[in-house]
């Protein structure tokens, strides 16, 4: 029988998900541009930019090798397979198993048959019978398992270089003087044009010159950029945040293993061949490594195992709205906030501290509700696929879930962000004060949050110290009157 081979926006591989069982004679590729996915939210500019105009080379570019292709602008993904079904009402709908809960459910709802998902090292049931076996979801554990099961950076059952994890080795501060290397850009063709020219009035963001590749030679491009001018850096300075470069040592790929341009598989063999050829420091090769094998693996598993609903956990019942600077950068005088929202308004990305120290601890602090965090979350990073952003948001970012993911909030004030970044010096509010009006937010709020949650907390052992911390504060009351302005004040755009 002949098949619809359905390829959803981040499986644009040739190689892996349905394009395995597909005949170039006997069978319809098709991709489905959905109005209502392109309109329905506040999307970043880069990251529509990115998504549709990556669709549609792998579209061409199928095209172009002789496959049969449909690329379908439709109101929605059902609408537009239906159509095709219509027209070829023999055909079978085959797509590998979707990405995300949502999508698998509609395709199910239309007797779609699924392939195996290799767009992962991991597959569900295997993750299941890791997790199943575990009392506290630790990642370590996870990362661990992973790097003996798929025999990396392992000799003889020991990890190579004598320890599983260099974290020690890598949480350097910025130096003053560091040359960041260069991050590329790439030339726009009229494919790229045509979609900047459809997007929506509604969106949001920056889009000038192309600093995401949309092509698989691209993707391979940045690949090949950041193994010869980063790698070797990256692991020593990974946490760091930098004034002089908004990516640091970061290897940007990804948007492209989330979707479908590279495989998790190819990156860790450039990585290992790489760190063979000699001239990369263990620190660095764990490290990367580590973001692919266990965080990535990781986040992706626990978001299917913990099932639909985890994301509307709420258990410290943060309600406030999402704060005005999350969408205007000049809507706070906190400069480190500022820095991060600006860098995300042009480029739809940051690492990962940024993102977790930064705009998640506000968002923690503050007590922005987890769901209205994770809609703008997904709404503005380029990388931020439903699965990703789940579990990052309701349990690492907002402490949402009472610690299934993690078992403490990562909660700080500013002196974190004053050691990792270089923000606090150009900044009016001085990051060791927690009373008075140049106190730093980051400061106040953050022991203000522990006495707002001091019974969520009581119990929790790895809170101790902290607590022990506040219990210890003489001036708790000033902190509590501070805490109000400086909330009152981030609401409405003034502090
Ligand atoms: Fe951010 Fe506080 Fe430092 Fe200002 S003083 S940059 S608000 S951490």
């Amino acid at each position: 029988m002949s098949q619809i081979i359905y390829i959803p926006f981040d499986q644009l591989s040739t190689e892996r998900g349905a394009m395995k069982v597909a005949s170039k004679e006997n069978d319809l590729v098709v991709l489905v541009e959905s109005q209502r996915m392109i309109t329905g939210r506040q999307w970043h500019r880069q990251r529509l930019q990115f998504l549709i105009s990556s669709a549609r080379h792998f579209a061409e570019e199928l095209a172009s090798d002789g496959w049969q292709v449909r690329y379908l602008k439709s109101e929605t993904t059902k609408a537009g397979l239906k159509e095709v079904l219509q027209q070829f009402p023999h055909f079978q709908l085959v797509c590998a198993t979707p990405n995300s809960f949502r999508l698998r459910e509609m395709l199910s709802t239309m007797n779609a048959t699924f392939v195996e998902n290799d767009f992962f090292l991991t597959s569900e049931d295997m993750f299941s019978l890791w997790a199943d076996k575990q009392k506290s979801f630790t990642m370590e554990n996870f990362y661990r398992a992973q790097r003996k099961r798929l025999n990396i950076l392992v000799d003889n059952g020991e990890p190579v270089g004598g320890a599983w994890n260099f974290d020690a080795d890598n949480r350097l501060a910025p130096p003053k003087q560091h040359d960041w290397g260069s991050t590329l850009t790439f030339a726009t063709d009229d494919v790229d044009r045509q979609v900047t020219q459809e997007l929506p009035e509604t969106s949001w963001g920056n889009l000038d010159g192309k600093i995401w590749g949309t092509t698989r030679a691209e993707a391979l491009q940045q690949m090949e950029h950041f193994f010869t001018h980063h790698f070797a850096n990256f692991g020593p300075y990974e946490d760091a945040m930098p004034n002089a470069s908004w990516s640091g040592h970061h290897s940007l790929l990804s948007p492209y293993l989330n979707n479908g341009l590279l495989s998790p598989h190819e990156v860790v063999r450039a990585a290992l061949n790489r760190f063979a050829d000699g001239d990369v420091p263990i620190s660095s090769c764990e490290g990367f490594i580590r973001q692919i094998i266990g965080w990535r693996e990781y986040i992706n598993g626990m978001y299917w195992y913990l099932g639909y609903d985890y994301r509307d956990n709420n258990h410290l019942n943060a309600t406030r709205k999402l704060l005005p600077l999350f969408h205007d950068a000049q809507a706070t005088h906190m400069n480190c906030v500022k820095s991060v929202v600006s860098d995300v308004h042009e480029y739809g990305w940051t690492h990962h501290i940024p993102r977790l120290m930064v705009l998640s601890n506000l968002a923690l602090l503050t007590g922005v509700s987890p769901q209205d965090f994770l809609d703008w979350m997904r709404e503005v990073f380029i990388d931020a696929a439903d699965w990703v952003m789940v579990p990052n948001v309701i349990g690492m970012a907002t402490h949402a879930d009472n610690g299934v993911l993690m078992t403490k909030p990562y909660a700080s004030g500013g002196a974190y962000i004053s050691k990792m970044g270089q923000f606090c010096k150009e900044c009016q509010y001085d990051p060791k004060k927690r009373t008075g009006n140049d106190a730093c937010p980051f400061t106040t709020l953050y022991w203000d949050f522990l006495d707002r949650n001091k019974e969520a907390f009581a119990k929790n052992h790895r809170m101790f110290q902290q607590m022990a911390g506040l219990r210890r504060l003489s001036d708790l009351p000033e902190v509590r009157t501070r805490a109000q302005h400086v909330l009152s004040g981030l609401s409405s755009g003034e502090v």
